[in-house]
């Protein structure tokens, strides 16, 4: 991370607080995710800024699973949260969930209905929004409003006992009816849910709304700055006023805009549709915009962390470069990745002067960004495998590869000299002729020869054969969420390619999941957890090209 930049507008306002020996100085943020799906590449950004924040000035940050929708929550989301936050790199003081407070948020509640401030309210949710007004017409009281504090309190308590349906009654806030901010409007406080919940089970049919929910949970752990999106500025007002009026711990809230990136969406909702209608096998598919499915394309914890560095933290909605994410693992796997040789549309090559079954030994560095990657051991024989795209029958000029009369040096082997083809009926190339020159063995080369071309290329007798999946944007459309009609329309149904049979070094079968590496040429890829001891499958993570470092060079 860079120290050298200046400090985004909630570090500032922290380096204040700390300054004016708020709190005494203390900082306290939370990470408060629904369990209602995986996290994505957005909740990587608040997972930063939270954490990020604590780590900086001393502070801790709780992980409080925002669980007040019993509809709508699994332990599979908790646990697949947990393990992501942790993959990313970041320690929560305490695992807290909303839950858990459900009784002294029922508490604060009878509070507000003793002070007169809340009341039961038996209109429907479509009568409540009709009495609410416009925002330039006051709301007009429905008869609830004025029903005593004791009426409030018994039907309050037989809400909870389960005496009405769902919808039947609900809890408002007697707020301001002619407020501008609508969410000043007497805003619910709680309904009735006869659901089963995933942590309190059937204790509750009654469940606080996020508003009566999230700045009390906020308070009950004395949180110092609760951040959360731009979204919520208009619930501030609420925030601060039920903090006050139930004279609790007075947390902030504080918004920052939150992360959108281009070709995906960025929903839990969205993203669930696309696994449970199979867009894609699973919320780790590779194509998603999940964490999960970051890590499983090949992304480092790191690489994410950077890009959230990169992004910043802003007061205005925008939308991001996917290359900017592109950009942060290529210039990591550049310095951590080693290098091998990986031929994906194969064609077979004999070398016709190449003595029959020889086999030779050539040493290939690792790394050229990193000598401590060290070297190893190529195996080098008379039939190899190379790209396709890597020899033409005849050549434009500019053509620096292999063709009939042109050559080309075999990357840590030999320069070779094209000089015929074999084709099948349909005239596809099925072998190339080359004949190698014995002088020019990399390492010893001191022919004086130089060629413009070097291609890569596996022995065809020990090469292994592997499964790889290029992968392309999941969406066509740069903002599918915005467009007209359903975001699944707007599919890329081209986000995957499959190689059923790409030639690579034998040693890449002791591959294990998650393991990276630059084909040469060809890009980064990571190891599936598909793999099997006879078949290794690769995911390509992103390709070699700088697309992200071109743009930036236009502007
Ligand atoms: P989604 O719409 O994807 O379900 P959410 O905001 O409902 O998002 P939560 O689980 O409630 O998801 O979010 C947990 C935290 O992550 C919240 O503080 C929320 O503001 C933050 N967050 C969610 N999405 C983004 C995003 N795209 N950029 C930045 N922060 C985000
Ligand atoms: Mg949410």
């Amino acid at each position: 991370m860079s120290e050298e930049r200046s400090l985004n507008f909630i570090e500032q306002i922290v380096e204040d607080d700390i300054a004016n020996g708020v709190n005494g100085g203390r900082v306290l943020t939370r990470f408060p995710p629904e369990p209602n799906g995986y996290l994505h590449i957005g909740h990587a950004k608040s997972i930063a800024l939270n954490f990020g924040l604590a780590q900086k000035y001393n502070g801790k940050t709780n992980l409080r699973f925002d669980d007040t929708n019993p509809v709508t929550e699994d332990t599979e989301y908790v646990d697949s949260i947990k393990a992501d936050i942790h993959w990313l790199g970041y320690e929560w003081d305490k695992e807290l969930y909303a839950s858990d407070y459900f009784e002294q948020i029922y508490e604060f509640a009878v509070t507000l209905i003793k002070k007169g401030l809340a009341y039961v309210e038996d209109a429907t949710a479509e009568e409540i929004a009709a009495s609410k007004g416009t925002p330039t017409t006051p709301g007009t009281p429905t008869p609830a409003r004025s029903r005593s504090v004791e009426e409030n309190l018994d039907l309050f308590a037989r809400m909870r006992a389960g005496e009405f349906k769902d919808g039947e009654k609900t809890l408002r806030a007697k707020v301001d009816l002619a407020s501008p901010n609508m969410h000043m409007r007497d805003p619910l406080m709680y309904r009735i849910k006869h659901a089963h919940h995933h942590r309190t089970g059937d204790k509750w049919c009654i469940y606080p709304m996020y508003d009566f929910a999230h700045g009390q949970s906020d308070s009950i752990e004395n949180i110092t700055h609760s951040l959360c999106t731009l979204e919520f500025i208009p619930h501030r007002a609420l925030y601060d006023w039920f903090i006050k009026e139930l004279e609790i711990f007075p947390s902030h809230q504080y918004e920052f805009s939150r992360l959108n990136v281009n070709y995906t969406v960025m929903s839990k909702r969205k993203l669930k549709q696309l696994v449970e209608e199979k867009y894609v096998t699973g919320w780790d598919d590779p194509r998603m915009p999940t964490i999960s499915g970051l890590r499983r394309r090949g992304y480092t914890p790191a690489s994410i962390r950077q890009f959230c560095e990169r992004v910043g933290v802003q007061k205005r909605d925008n939308m991001i470069d996917i290359g900017l994410l592109e950009f942060c693992i290529r210039e990591e796997l550049n310095k951590t990745a080693n290098r091998v040789m990986a031929v994906l549309d194969p064609v077979k090559l004999v070398i016709t002067n190449y003595p029959d079954g020889q086999v030779e030994e050539m040493a290939a560095e690792n790394n050229p960004e990193d000598a401590a990657a060290g070297s190893r051991t190529l195996h080098f024989s008379k039939t190899l495998y190379i790209e396709r795209e890597d020899f033409m029958e005849e050549p434009p000029k500019k053509f620096f590869r292999l063709g009939p009369g042109l050559h080309v040096r075999l990357k840590n082997a030999y320069i070779i000299k094209g000089e015929s083809v074999e084709k099948d009926a349909d005239g596809n190339i099925t072998t190339i002729y080359a004949s190698y020159l014995p002088e020019t063995k990399s390492g010893g080369d001191h022919s004086g020869m130089t060629v413009k071309g070097t291609i890569h290329w596996v022995s065809a007798e020990h090469a292994a054969t592997a499964e790889v999946r290029l992968y392309d944007r999941l969406f066509k459309s740069e903002n599918p969420g915005a467009e007209e009609g359903d975001f699944k329309d707007f599919i890329n149904p081209d986000s995957l390619q499959v190689i059923k049979e790409a030639y690579v070094e034998p040693a890449l079968l002791q591959g294990k999941p998650g393991d990276r590496f630059q084909f040469m040429r060809k890009g980064y890829f990571t190891v599936d957890p598909d793999s099997t001891p006879e078949k290794v499958v690769f995911n390509r993570t992103v390709t070699l090209k700088d697309a992200w470092a071109k743009e930036k060079g236009k502007a």
